[in-house]
């Protein structure tokens, strides 16, 4: 259903009056009504803005709270045992 609305006036209180052409005009200002398509290409240009912006915060945040709950199993920092054994090979080679 294509729906037909006035882009002057207020769509509150815009009512559609028919012609004696017989196509619809506004009630309140007389212009010729606009069809209104149902989905807009502003609405879809802002829909890809908004997801460009908001989804690689949501995914970062996904990231973070699931490294929160179980975190990464490889340590990275040397082991304390090991950084002992180095120190006694080197002293021993001094
Ligand atoms: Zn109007």
């Amino acid at each position: 259903m294509v729906r037909y609305y006035c882009p002057y006036c207020n769509p509150k209180y815009q009512f559609q009056k028919k012609s004696s052409k017989g196509n619809f005009i506004c009630g309140l200002c007389g212009e010729d009504l606009v069809k209104k398509p149902f989905i807009r290409l502003n609405q879809i240009i802002a829909l890809v803005a908004a997801s460009s912006l908001l989804l690689p915060l949501i995914y970062t945040f996904i990231f973070l709270i699931k490294n929160q709950l179980n975190p990464p199993n490889k340590n990275y920092q040397a082991n304390s045992r090991l950084m002992i054994v180095i120190k006694d090979k080197l002293f021993k080679l001094n």
